[in-house]
C-alpha cells in the first residue's frame, strides 16, 4: 500500500535526500519546510512528480495533515545557522515538536525524529552509547540546540508513554555530502570550498579534536531502516560512522584530495565545542542490520566533486 509520508525539514540538506529516495520507492511525499537553511533547488528535480508536494510552513505554528509517517527533520543543524536565531531554534524543538507529534497523535502517523548526537555534549564516555545521559552545559551558546534536542527526545517519549504514539529516536552523527549548502559553516563543506578557492583552511583549536563522518546515502538507508523497524524498538538509536578522524587529518586529506595549493589557518576553538565524538553503533548494527558502507575517500570524492559543479556553475 501506499504511504503518504511528511518530511519536515524536506528541502535541506538530509531531507532532500530523504524525499528523493522514499519518492522513488514509490510513496507519496509532502515536504514541509520554511527554507531557513533549505533550499528550493535541493527539490526542484522531484517537483514534476504527481505523488511530491511541497508546503511552505514554520513548524512552530500549528498545521492539519493527514500521514501515515512523519521524518521530523525541521530545524537548522549547522552551529553558525542554530545559533543565529537561539531563540527560534529552541521554539523549533519544542513548539515543532509538540506540533509534529499533535499530528502524530490524531493521525496515528508514526514518527521518526532527527536527533543529534549533540544530546551526548562534550563526552566523558568514548565512543558513545545510547545509555550514555551526556555532559551537556545547560547554558552555553549550543544548548539552544542540545538542549532543543533533548528536549524533543523527551517529548517523544512522554507522548508515547502518555498518548501511545508510535514513536522512533534516531541519534545522528555528523553526516556530509552533496547538497550541503555552500554557506554551511560545517567542516567538511567548509574545508571543500576553502581549498577549491585557494583559501587557507580554517582550523578550529588546534586540529586535535575529532569528529566521525557518514556519507548522506549510508544516512538515508539507515532513517528509513529505523523508521521501517519493529514497533516494539522506538531507539535512541545512534547512527553514524564509527570510523574517527582528527580534524587536522581531515584538513589533510581534503588539501591532499583537491591537490589544491591551500595551507592551514590555526583559528580560536568555538565555545563547548565537543572535544571528541565516535558513535558505539552496536545497536544499529543488531536491530536494524545496518552499517555505514561508504569510507571517508570515497564520500568525500563525490562531495567535492558536487562542490566543483556548484562553483563552476555560481
Ligand atoms: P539543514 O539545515 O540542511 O536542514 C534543515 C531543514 O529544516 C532546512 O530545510 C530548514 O529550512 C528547515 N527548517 C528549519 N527550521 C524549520 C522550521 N521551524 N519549520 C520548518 N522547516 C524548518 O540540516 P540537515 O543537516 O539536513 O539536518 C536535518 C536534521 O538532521 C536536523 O533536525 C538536524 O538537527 C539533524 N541532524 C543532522 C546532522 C548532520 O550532520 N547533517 C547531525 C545531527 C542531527
Ligand atoms: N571546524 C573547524 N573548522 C571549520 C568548521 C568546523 O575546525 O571551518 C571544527 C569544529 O570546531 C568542530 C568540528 O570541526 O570541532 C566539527 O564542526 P561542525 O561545525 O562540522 O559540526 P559539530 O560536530 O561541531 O556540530
Amino acid at each position: 500500500m501506499t504511504k503518504r509520508i511528511l518530511i519536515t525539514g524536506g528541502a535541506g540538506f538530509l531531507g532532500s535526500h530523504l524525499c528523493e529516495k522514499l519518492l522513488r520507492d514509490g510513496n507519496d511525499i509532502i515536504c514541509l519546510d520554511n527554507f531557513f537553511t533549505g533550499d528550493k533547488k535541493n527539490i526542484a528535480h522531484l517537483m514534476g512528480a504527481h505523488n511530491f508536494e511541497l508546503v511552505r510552513h514554520d513548524i512552530i505554528n500549528p498545521i492539519y495533515l493527514e500521514v501515515d509517517e512523519i521524518y521530523n527533520l525541521a530545524c537548522p543543524a549547522s552551529p553558525i545557522h542554530y545559533q543565529y536565531n537561539p531563540i527560534k531554534t529552541i521554539k523549533t524543538n519544542v513548539m515543532g515538536v509538540i506540533n509534529v507529534l499533535g499530528i502524530a497523535k490524531r493521525t496515528r502517523a508514526k514518527v521518526l525524529q532527527a536527533s543529534t548526537s549533540e544530546v551526548y555534549g562534550d563526552p566523558e564516555v568514548h565512543p558513545q552509547k545510547e545509555s550514555y545521559w551526556g555532559k551537556v552545559n545547560p547554558i552555553g551558546v549550543r544548548s539552544c540546540y542540545d538542549e532543543g534536542k533533548r528536549a524533543a527526545e523527551c517529548l517523544m517519549m512522554d507522548y508515547r508513554r502518555q498518548n501511545g504514539v508510535n514513536t522512533k529516536i534516531a541519534r545522528i552523527f555528523n553526516t556530509y555530502g552533496p547538497r550541503m549548502a555552500v554557506n554551511d559553516g560545517r567542516v567538511i563543506s567548509n574545508f571543500i570550498i576553502q581549498t577549491l578557492q585557494n583559501q587557507n583552511l580554517t582550523v578550529y583549536g588546534d586540529g586535535s579534536h575529532t569528529r566521525s563522518f557518514c556519507y548522506v546515502d549510508d544516512m538515508i538507508e539507515g532513517l528509513i531502516k529505523m523508521m521501517n523497524s519493529d514497533d516494539d524498538f522506538f531507539g535512541p538509536v545512534n547512527i553514524g560512522n564509527p570510523v574517527e578522524f582528527t580534524i587536522l587529518e581531515l584538513a589533510k586529506k581534503i588539501i591532499q584530495m583537491t591537490k589544491c595549493r591551500s595551507k592551514i589557518d590555526f583559528l580560536p576553538l568555538p565555545a563547548d565545542d565537543p572535544v571528541q565524538r565516535k558513535p558505539d553503533i552496536t545497536i544499529a548494527k543488531d536491530k536494524l542490520n545496518w552499517m555505514p558502507r561508504t569510507d571517508l575517500t570515497e564520500g568525500l570524492l563525490k562531495t567535492i566533486d558536487y562542490f566543483r559543479g556548484i562553483l563552476q556553475s555560481t
